[in-house]
């Protein structure tokens, strides 16, 4: 099969679809890969880099369409993206259709097939495609955190891990998912007095095993997320209930009490986030003062390390791209119910359910 990857042109969009070890992937199964020049300039990966692998650079994006049966990208198509789209295309990258209804409309129209990463589930119930970048946001919250906490950005002028005779700063993480299991993994390592809080028994069972006494797990009810929040130097948002709005769990009135210069940061933003102070903010600005408290609500947190986030993702996507051009989409989704419930739009229609519920349409 003929696959294509185009230069990312979403405004500080920086990552790639497919690293030079993945087109060499493909070319040694027998595939041809055709990459846009400059596509892996955010990488550091060269247009050579790519041709030792095996892929054929070609000068524009027109000439990458024109050339491939299956397209592999990160972020949904733009318009002029979506224009170059034919009916013979297979479109593989995160599509986020539900609330975005001129794309939904012209990739229907384009009789295209798009099959986004982030619908495809795995045989645990999990995202398999979604889980790389929640690793990335997970852990580069704590960072953002530690970050927030030096008195040059508003913070109380902490040291996450203290130092001999000085105590480190207390972390408080809600939602003890992917990515609150990786935040909780970094904080600890900085030497910070963690705690997690959340509302699935089982999973504060599962962190606790894993972390032992270091960790402090908590039941999310009400109260104890409120003094958890009080108590805490840095809070860390990570929640998600899965097809249901963020709850504001940390409430205005809780930001005003709690101590200044706190830092919070909001990983859920991407879903409406989970403080009600919050509101999405960019890597150029990232953070906000409420009361005293400084916010960081960044909803691309893994685009800010491009490298490592596009090899994450390759690493991630790059079974289910051979299983596209081995066996043909139709053959690769049939074969596999959870790959297949990535499939969003196919002959002109929507194939996914909860896109077409949240367009009101019917399904
Ligand atoms: P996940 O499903 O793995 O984990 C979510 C956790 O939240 C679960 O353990 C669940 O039990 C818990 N939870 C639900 N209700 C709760 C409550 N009331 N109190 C405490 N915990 C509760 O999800 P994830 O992959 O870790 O993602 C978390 C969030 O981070 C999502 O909103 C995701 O979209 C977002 N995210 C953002 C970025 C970014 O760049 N900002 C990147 C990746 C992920």
């Amino acid at each position: 099969m003929r696959i294509g990857v185009p230069k990312e042109i979403k405004p500080q969009e920086f990552r790639v679809g497919m690293t030079p070890d993945g087109a060499h992937e493909l070319t040694t199964h027998g595939h041809e890969v055709v990459v846009e020049s400059g596509a892996g300039v955010g990488i550091d990966a060269s247009d050579a880099a790519y041709e030792a692998a095996g892929a054929r650079v070609l000068p524009d994006a027109a000439a990458v369409f024109d050339t491939a049966e299956l397209i592999v990208k990160v972020k949904e198509p733009l318009a002029v993206e979506r224009a170059r789209l034919r009916p013979d295309h297979v479109l593989f990258t995160y599509l986020h259709l539900a609330p975005d209804v001129p794309q939904t409309r012209e990739l229907v129209a384009s009789g295209a097939t798009c099959i986004a990463y982030e619908t495809i589930t795995d045989a645990t119930g999990g995202l398999p495609l979604l889980k790389p970048m929640s690793q990335v946001a997970g852990r580069l919250s704590v960072q953002a955190g530690a970050q927030a906490l030096e008195r040059a950005h508003g913070g109380r002028g902490l040291l996450m891990g203290g130092v001999p005779g000085v105590a480190p700063a207390r972390v408080a993480v809600i939602g003890g998912g992917v990515v609150g299991e990786n935040a909780i993994q970094v904080a600890l390592g900085l030497g910070a007095d963690v705690a997690v809080l959340d509302r699935n028994p089982l999973v504060l069972e599962r962190l606790a095993h894993r972390f032992g006494p270091a960790l402090t797990t908590l039941f999310s009810s009400k109260a104890v997320l409120e003094q958890a929040v009080l108590d805490a130097d840095v809070v860390i948002g990570a929640v998600l209930i899965a097809g249901a709005d963020t709850p504001k769990l940390v409430t205005r009135d809780m930001v005003s009490r709690m101590k200044q210069g706190a830092a919070l940061v909001d990983v859920a933003i991407d879903q409406g986030g989970c403080f009600e102070t919050s509101h999405p903010t960019t890597h150029q600005e990232p953070t906000y003062i409420v009361d005293g408290t400084v916010h960081y609500c960044v909803a691309n947190m893994p685009g800010c390390v491009p490298n490592t986030s596009t090899y994450a993702l390759t690493n991630a996507t790059l079974p289910y791209v051979l299983r596209l051009a081995n066996l043909g989409w139709r053959a690769a989704l049939q074969a596999d119910p959870h790959f297949r419930r990535g499939l969003n739009v196919a002959n002109g229609r929507i194939t996914c359910q909860p896109v077409a519920e949240a367009q009101g349409l019917p399904f």
